[in-house]
């Protein structure tokens, strides 16, 4: 998918209409223990003697997380308004394999 660098668009902090840069939000490293997180299942495998029988690997996670199966990711954009150097962040998500800024 291909989108522009900059567009005009209304910033809450300007109350007005300005110009604006677009970049992709980059995810950040994993940090919930919760039950059936990849990290959680990590962080488990460490705490028990050798190895953690093939479970961050391939096989047992990979199977019912079902890691890989779909093609494209969600990708969030932020604006970054030309004026005030704020940040604001799209409402909704675009789901593509791959993201161009033109
Ligand atoms: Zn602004």
């Amino acid at each position: 998918m291909k989108k522009p660098k900059t567009t005009n668009r209304y910033c809450k902090f300007c109350k007005k209409r300005t110009s604006q840069k677009l970049a992709a939000v980059k995810t950040g490293t994993p940090s919930s223990l919760k039950r059936g997180s990849k990290y959680r299942m990590r962080k488990r495998g460490l705490n028990r003697g050798f190895g953690n029988k093939g479970k961050t690997s391939r096989g047992a996670l990979g199977s019912w997380k079902r890691y890989g199966v779909k093609g494209s990711k969600k990708i969030s954009l932020k604006y970054t308004c030309g004026d005030c150097k704020k940040v604001g962040l799209s409402a909704n998500t675009i789901r593509s394999k791959k993201l161009q800024f033109e």
